[in-house]
């Protein structure tokens, strides 16, 4: 393959953390490249509540979770970190000569002196519907996430599932003057949501209005006609089933965080996170490093303020081994000519 890409750092993940990240370790001189799964940043707040408000980041009364990720962005452009997208971290090696070789899942390799795990939740999928013959329609017919509303406009759709998702989603398809939807059935196993009471309301207002359905049902089979789905079988709990048309199925059912292969790396872990001091939050591995939602230690919050400060201490915990024969100081951004120079504000 190419050739690979030596460097100081490699963070993995491009949510809120691994982005400061970037910003604590450029503060230190340390070059970092960040790898995310996603095809974009911002990790939870791009990917769960973009547009919700956040209220608890020290000086910012209110932003969104988008906002949060631009803010992030802007701060962080001074130190030129460079991102590589749609790719998972696969393989960690420590090599011979301390550095480790990090692999991903497009076949990038780097030979690092640090490595930050900023991994959150793990590598974002969506749970699957788990009925025969369903998956070939993924991305034809079936959708876990909506990308583009528009394109469901006048369709016949059936959307499964009892959370917030499901349910904002089927009050938008049959409300929205643009984005109208010719039908709506919503199907959830039972008559009991895990959603917004007043969308619960609204739902049931909208069916009394005969403006869409809800069905309660499992789903257990497809009808399919010359390559196309057709319908979705739904068993009741009449044990009946019946037969629900469709152009469009759409599944939420949540997101399941994979670990993946993380899990891998021969990292002490206790229920899935990655075990790490509160000295320079580094893990049982010197030289890797673990901050935000992955991380474990005693009073461990998962907050984004707590991983902002964890990726401070871990960028000074790594410092040492990246410029071994440095003395590393402590410098305020407020009075420092040498970081207003990194910093561009001269
Ligand atoms: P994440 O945001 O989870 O980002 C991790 C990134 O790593 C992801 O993009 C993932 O794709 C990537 N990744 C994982 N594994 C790999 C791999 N192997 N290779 C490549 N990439 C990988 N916190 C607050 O402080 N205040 C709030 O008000 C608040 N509100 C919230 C509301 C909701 C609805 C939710 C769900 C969470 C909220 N949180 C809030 C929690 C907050 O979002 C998390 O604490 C924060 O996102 C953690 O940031 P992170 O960077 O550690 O991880």
């Amino acid at each position: 393959g190419a050739s690979p890409i030596e460097t100081d750092a490699v963070i993995v993940g491009a949510g809120p953390v691994g982005l400061f990240q970037v910003f604590e370790l450029g503060l230190l001189e340390i070059k970092a490249h960040v790898v995310d799964a996603l095809a974009y940043p911002g990790g939870q707040c791009a990917e769960l509540y973009p547009d919700k408000p956040i209220y608890d980041i020290p000086a910012v009364p209110v932003c969104t979770g988008r906002e949060l990720t631009e803010r992030l962005l802007q701060q962080i452009e001074p130190f030129g970190a460079q991102f590589h997208y749609g790719q998972e971290v696969s393989g960690v090696q420590r090599r011979d000569d301390g550095r480790f070789d990090v692999e991903t899942s497009k076949g990038l390799h780097f030979i690092t002196k640090t490595l930050f795990i900023a991994a959150g939740v793990g590598a974002f999928q969506p749970r699957a519907l788990k009925v025969e013959g369903l998956d070939v329609y993924a991305e034809r017919q079936l959708f876990y996430r909506v990308r583009n509303p528009a394109e469901f406009a006048g369709k016949q759709l059936v959307i499964v599932g009892g959370g917030d998702s499901a349910l904002d989603w089927a009050l938008h398809f049959a409300q929205h003057t643009a984005h109208k939807a010719a039908s709506v059935v919503l199907i959830h196993r039972r008559d009991g949501f895990r959603a917004a009471p007043a969308s619960v309301a609204r739902m049931r207002a909208l069916c009394e209005a005969h403006e869409m359905q809800f069905l309660v049902g499992q789903p257990t089979g497809i009808e399919e006609s010359n390559g196309r789905l057709t319908g979705l079988k739904v068993t009741g709990a009449d044990a009946v089933t019946r037969v629900v048309p469709l152009d469009a199925l759409l599944v939420f059912f949540g997101l399941s965080p994979k670990l993946g292969p993380i899990a891998d790396w021969g990292l002490a872990l206790e229920r899935r996170q990655v075990v790490v001091d509160t000295e320079k939050f580094e893990t049982s591995i010197p030289g890797i490093f673990a901050v935000g939602d992955i991380n474990t230690y005693p009073g461990k919050k998962k907050l984004i303020l707590s991983g902002f400060h964890e990726a401070a201490l871990a960028a000074f915990g790594a410092a040492p081994r990246v410029f071994p024969d440095r003395h590393i100081q402590l410098q305020y951004t407020t009075t420092s000519p040498k970081l207003h120079k990194m910093l561009g504000v001269e």
